[in-house]
């Protein structure tokens, strides 16, 4: 039996979705591909409300966080980070020999924007990453209050992580004035793991034309300037596959209406936190609640483990808690192609299993 995935990432693919996969190789070489990005590029730039070119990658999204700080800092990036996968950017950077800076704040709090203008008024700095939606700590962090801020400091590049939340919740890139905005298929755009994408800017290609050390594979550069000069192709053979299915699933999403689709999330959430204030505590500071997922503390140290065990027996999963919050929270990501019922159906059962 398959099971229902209320995990943050991999989630439930729908059938006709799975289908596409299957659809026959192309050329990546062909007219046929050029169309086909093409295609999904139009899309996307609804789904993140830009007029900025978008770059696909085969890769998770870890690859294009990794391009992004290398190709995009020619003098110091800050990092701002609330969480695990916030440190995974100041990894990246000091691993590629970028002079980066790491600013953190307390597990389960969010960025404040008078933190990100303090750092950037040194002067120090020319590109600056955030991770919108903390997958860790269930943390959205405000971005559109940072934009603003950025509205001051012309130089700086604005990257920010939007892997869980893209497609669940709304992003207007050019409104905040995000320069690059990076995504993966396989959380709330419901797609099987294997290709990520981003928003480029004009600011990021002229940065990364100053920049040497920008590697092969994740040089964003190269992937813009294969788009112009080869009419929307790809450097390097992408996953065929993956772009068949995106189309299609984007196709889906814009039908659905990307207000309405934010606002399933959005109710998805709300059941979830009252059942979560019900029998046990947010972990999540109140004033940042993720719409794509819950982190909920766990109060009645109930053994996390063993709940999802029983749980997989009825066709379901949650995660436990992400890194040093392991045991001490667990999460129940609300994303995707979910509906309300499917979260009730969920804690029902969770219900049942724990007594309540
Ligand atoms: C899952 C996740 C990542 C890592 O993405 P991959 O697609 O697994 O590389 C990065 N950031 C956040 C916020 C995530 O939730």
């Amino acid at each position: 039996m398959s099971k229902k995935l209320f995990i943050p990432g991999p989630i439930d693919v729908s059938e006709d979705v799975l289908e596409k996969m299957a659809t026959p190789v192309i050329s990546h070489r062909s007219k046929e591909a050029s169309e086909l990005q093409k295609s999904i590029t139009e899309k996307a730039k609804k789904l993140f409300y830009t007029d900025n070119e978008i770059l696909l990658s085969t890769s998770s999204g870890t690859g294009l966080m990794e391009g992004s700080i290398r190709c995009c800092t020619a003098k110091r990036a800050a990092v701002f980070s609330c969480g695990s996968f916030g440190d995974r950017w100041h990894k990246m950077g000091i691993t590629n020999g970028v002079p980066t800076d790491l600013f953190k704040v307390e597990l389960g709090q969010a960025i404040e924007p008078e933190m990100v203008d303090k750092v950037l008024a040194t002067g120090k700095y020319d590109l600056i990453t955030v991770t919108h939606n903390e997958t860790s700590t269930g943390i959205r962090n405000p971005i559109e209050d940072i934009g603003q801020i950025l509205k001051k400091y012309d130089d700086v590049v604005y990257c920010v992580d939007t892997v869980s939340s893209a497609g669940g919740i709304k992003i207007p890139v050019d409104e905040i004035g995000i320069d690059i905005c990076i995504t993966s298929v396989q959380k709330a755009i419901g797609l099987p793991p294997g290709m990520s994408l981003c928003t480029f800017s004009e600011k990021s290609r002229k940065r990364a034309e100053k920049v040497s050390n920008r590697g092969v594979y994740f040089d964003l550069l190269s992937m813009y300037e294969y788009i112009k000069k080869k009419n929307y192709q790809y450097p390097s053979t992408p996953s065929l596959s993956h772009m068949f299915a995106l189309n299609y699933q984007l196709e889906k999403i814009l039908e659905e209406g990307l207000e309405n689709r934010f606002k399933r999330h959005e109710d998805m959430a709300k059941i979830v936190r009252n059942w979560a204030e019900e029998h046990f505590e947010i972990f999540t500071d109140k004033n940042h609640l993720s719409n794509t997922l819950t982190v909920v503390k766990n109060t009645q140290n109930i053994d996390v483990s063993n709940l999802n065990g029983e749980l997989q027996k009825r066709g379901y999963l949650i995660a436990n808690g992400y890194g040093e919050l392991k045991d001490k929270t667990f999460r129940i990501s609300h994303m995707g192609d979910y509906t309300e019922n499917d979260i009730r159906d969920l804690l029902k059962n969770i219900d049942d299993i724990l007594g309540f």
